[in-house]
């Protein structure tokens, strides 16, 4: 069975929505809501990048912002630093590493940097909790 660690969940700005507070059914400020599907099966609420970005509107020829010839435009750089300093994970770095050395490879980094160490489960990267053991 898959663990989720999926192309799939990697969203177009490069975040992986495995480990993102909403795929977990939480909220920022810990209110639990729906999980969420991952950032692909909710375009409309892409809220880093699409109301910015000219070619969002060619975002079926374009399936990550890295394959844009923009990239990293300005609003991504923007991002990536925000969320570098915030939760530690360089988005460029992602695409990075997925240009260098493939995607399967970087789902395999991703899922040992994410491994619980008390229980095997997803730690996640906005609030750095394992909602296995310690929901
Ligand atoms: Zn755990």
């Amino acid at each position: 069975m898959s663990d989720g660690f999926t192309p799939e969940l990697i969203s177009r700005c490069g975040i992986n929505c495995r480990t993102c507070v909403g795929y977990f059914g939480y909220r920022l400020d810990g209110q639990r809501q729906a999980p969420c599907g991952g950032c692909l099966t909710r375009e409309k609420f892409c809220g880093f990048v699409k109301d910015y970005c000219k070619k969002h509107a060619d975002k079926d020829k374009i399936r990550y912002c890295s394959e844009c010839e923009d990239f990293p435009c300005e609003n991504f750089r923007k991002i990536d630093e925000y969320y570098s300093g915030k939760y530690g994970v360089s988005l460029i770095e992602n695409f990075n590493h997925i240009k260098s050395k493939g995607m399967e490879d970087f789902l395999r980094s991703e899922r040992a940097r994410w491994k619980c160490a008390a229980c095997g489960g997803v730690v996640c990267v906005h609030t750095k909790r394992c909602y296995t053991c310690k929901p």
